[in-house]
This record gives C-alpha cells, structure tokens and sequence, in this order.
C-alpha cells in the first residue's frame, strides 16, 4: 500500500485523433480554455492541457499521436480515441514505486519515466481494475490546502 497519502487527481488523459476536432469540443461546447499545447516527442504526441479549478485543480490532457510506432498511436488504432489514462499525484515517486513493488502491483517502469509534470510510472490496467492508472511525481508540486501550513519537502 502506498505510505504517502496521494495529492489528487493530477490529470485524466483522452486520446485524440485530431486536437483541433478536439478542442472544438472542449473549447467551444465545454468552454474550457487549454493554458498550453506542447510537442511531446518522447512519448510521440502532442498533448493540450487543460485546467480545471484553479491552481491545485486537475487537468485533462488530450493527446494526439504524432508518430505510428507509439503505444498511444496503437491504442488508438486498436480501440479509438477515448479515455486513456488517469494520473495520481504522488509526493514522492521512488517511495511510491517501493511501496507498489512490496504490495505486489504490476508496475510497466522499472523507474520513473520523464512525463510532461515530471516523473511518472504508470500501472498495468489488468492489475488496476481495467485502467491504466499514472502515478506522477510533480516537478513542482502542487500544494494541497490542508498541507500549506506544514508541507516542506523534506
Ligand atoms: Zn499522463
């Protein structure tokens, strides 16, 4: 079990054919404003963010393949575009991973993976109730409201 209680929902990641087609959609019937969208060659997509609630809110990320020879190209050949991922921000990756290796979970990283918040590992669906499931470890971390007062990094 993690030790370390999790933040919040970091993000919850749809996959998109096309991001313009897209954001259309969240845009201009949801009215939700993306604050940026970034070449992710690493991962092979583009990704829009976009916020929800404030500062330590969640977002959705839509992403867009840009190359075939990615897991989130295959997934969408394979199944469509549709819900991907959700991501749990987590204080502390390394502990997080040590605590997931004791209890037993089917990790896919051996280590963090550089992600667009920071570092990430991400959970076999067939070990997490049929969804994939990304821990992240923020770059710069979000402040909870009941943490303010006491949080410090150790
Ligand atoms: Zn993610």
């Amino acid at each position: 079990m993690l030790t370390s209680a999790i933040k919040r929902i970091d993000h919850i990641a749809i996959v998109v054919r096309n991001l313009d087609d897209a954001l259309a959609f969240y845009r201009d019937t949801l009215g939700v404003t993306p604050s940026q969208i970034i070449d992710f060659p690493r991962e092979g997509v583009k990704i829009a963010f976009l916020p929800l609630g404030g500062p330590n809110g969640s977002e959705i990320e839509l992403l867009e393949p840009t190359s075939a020879e990615t897991g989130v190209a295959r997934f969408l050949e394979k199944r469509g575009g549709g819900l991907h991922h959700i991501c749990l921000e987590v204080p502390d990756i390394e502990q997080a991973i040590g605590d997931l290796r004791a209890s037993g979970a089917m990790l896919l990283d051996d280590s963090p993976r550089p992600t667009a918040e920071g570092r990430g590992v991400f959970l076999h669906p067939k070990g997490a109730q049929g969804v994939l499931v990304e821990l992240v470890q923020r770059a710069t971390p979000t402040t909870a409201p009941a943490e303010e007062a006491t949080s410090q990094g150790d």
